[in-house]
């Protein structure tokens, strides 16, 4: 008999920020079949499900009520014993008030095979981003993980004389409910009212607040500021140090949280520029760009490439996209054709934008044209202002691109072929989709990045029951904003087209 006993991962999400999850936690959860997840675990690490694996929300935020723990442990072994890679994931640690000791009771049983992937625990971590050491030679000697939360209906078992005794830092998980029973009955053990103290609250997330006081200001401070979990409660002289040595509030981006909607094969530049000014970046891959590569169309491509020889004059191959280019080369490949073909008849390359240039040299050729606004329209309109007015034009370029750039060869009375090299599929994640929305509705989300006008198409097909006007968006060109405000969308737009100029729109 084949064993189908699958495997569960025991894995640590961290406190929010993706940045602080494991490398091995990543690795598991990208190979997951099974991911088993809940509140706790932020969207921007929702984001790294793959889209491949079943996903089982046992949070509060499914449907209001939390699956009850023996329900979440037969979870695990059933799926599990369906022979599937099952990953766990938890907030935090999840051995730290994470319930992972009761979670593994039932696989030891049944001896299914597990691992488990410690995670950074926010009763650390969230201090850390709140410049608080949790020790410090001249404060403390000691830390305390305290669980501010009763057992319903009895009294909580904490022995405050103790803790009090100890000079210790104090760091309560789940506490912000009990959050004056805690700072009057430590005061009440014999602490000195004005012990430094904070209550953290979202933290390593966007919007990560902090609030600093003393043991017997505390409640009275975190009600004003209207704290909301999860927050944890610290106490010890450690505090102090809070305004000095906080550092997430001095990055250019902070507080701000942003969609990425390119392809993920691309998003990482734009991810990577946007998460080192501290903004922290979901991404959303709405679209995905394959070669056309169906009989019919190669036979097309091959006609396209043959008809280049046999025309007389000045010929411009023109690229509009590096996935233009990409495919351009793939389908040479394909079709046998030969580049060196186009070298003797002394073919031009001309080309939208930087992106595409770079694309185009990888395949050692140097573009002959470039305009200086990269758009389409600009491309056509240089190369006729620069090169006259009888060259043959062949653009290899998406199938469903926009019309600008033939109107102005039409215009102008220039002979062309439109080649589709590629096409733009729509992604559609529907649980990512509705995180997003409302995190765009509870403002967790502030903007939404487009790089493409398919971009902007694709993600209002996702998001189909949200206000659009409600969503802010940083667009890369006038043509990607005109197709956002056409939904009602609130449009900034970048300067040039290029992703340097749309990190420094959304700085602005
Ligand atoms: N296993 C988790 C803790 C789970 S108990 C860990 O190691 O972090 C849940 C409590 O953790 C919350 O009530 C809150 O007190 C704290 N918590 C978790 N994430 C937090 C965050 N990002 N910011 C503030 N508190 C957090």
């Amino acid at each position: 008999m084949v064993d189908k006993k699958g495997k569960v991962w025991l894995v640590g999400a961290g406190p929010g920020d993706i940045g602080l999850l494991t490398v091995k936690g990543k690795q598991v959860l990208e190979s997951a079949e099974v991911v088993v997840y809940d509140a706790l675990v932020s969207d921007e690490i929702a984001s790294l499900i793959p889209s491949s694996a079943k996903r089982i929300n046992v949070g509060k935020r499914a449907n209001h009520h939390l699956v009850p723990q023996e329900e979440i442990n037969k979870i695990l072994l059933m799926e599990a014993l369906e022979g599937n890679r099952v990953v766990r994931l938890k907030g935090g640690d999840p051995f730290v008030f994470g319930r992972g000791g009761e979670e593994l009771e039932l696989l030891v049983e049944n001896n299914i095979p597990y691992e488990i992937v410690p995670g950074i625990t926010s009763a650390v971590s969230v201090p850390a981003y709140a410049g608080i050491p949790v020790t410090h030679r001249d404060y403390t000697s000691s830390v305390h993980i305290i669980t501010g939360h009763a057992k319903k209906g009895g009294s909580s078992r904490i022995q405050y004389d103790a803790l009090v005794k100890m000079k210790a830092t104090l760091i309560f998980l789940m506490g912000i409910g009990a959050l004056e029973e805690i700072c009057k009955s430590l005061i009440e053990a014999g602490m000195n009212p004005q012990t430094p103290a904070a209550v953290l609250e979202k933290g390593t997330s966007a919007k990560q607040r902090r609030v600093i006081a003393t043991v017997e200001t505390l409640k009275a401070a975190a009600d004003q500021a209207i704290i909301q979990t999860p927050a944890i409660i610290v106490v010890g002289e450690v505090c102090s140090l809070s305004d000095s040595f906080a550092w997430i509030e001095k990055q250019p981006l902070a507080g701000i949280q942003v969609v990425v909607t390119r392809p993920k094969e691309k998003s990482s530049t734009l991810t990577e520029k946007l998460r080192a000014r501290g903004a922290h970046v979901i991404e959303m891959p709405v679209i995905k760009t394959i070669t056309i590569k169906e009989q019919e169309e190669l036979e097309r491509f091959s006609r396209s490439f043959d008809k280049i020889s046999e025309v007389s004059g000045e010929q411009w191959i023109l690229f509009t996209s590096p996935k233009g280019v990409e495919s351009f080369f793939s389908l040479l490949t394909v079709t046998k054709k030969d580049i060196r073909h186009l070298y003797s008849m002394g073919v031009k390359f001309g080309v939208v934008g930087n992106a595409t240039r770079k694309e185009l040299r990888l395949h050692g050729i140097e573009a002959d044209y470039m305009p200086d606004i990269y758009c389409g329209k600009e491309l056509a309109t240089g190369l006729i202002k620069e090169f006259g007015q009888n060259p043959y034009v062949t653009l290899y370029r998406a199938e469903d691109a926009t019309e600008d750039l033939v109107e102005v060869l039409e215009d102008n009375k220039i002979s062309y072929q439109d080649v589709a090299v590629y096409r733009t599929l729509y992604l559609i994640d529907e649980e990512l989709a509705t995180r997003i929305s409302t995190g765009i509705e509870s403002k967790m989300i502030d903007y939404v990045m487009f790089t493409s006008a398919s971009c902007v198409k694709a993600f209002t097909s996702c998001l189909t029951d949200i206000d659009y006007t409600k969503i802010k968006a940083v667009c890369i060109g006038e043509q990607t904003a005109a197709a956002a405000t056409k939904f009602g969308i609130q449009v900034g737009v970048s300067k040039k087209a290029t992703i340097d100029s749309m990190v420094e729109c959304l700085s602005k």
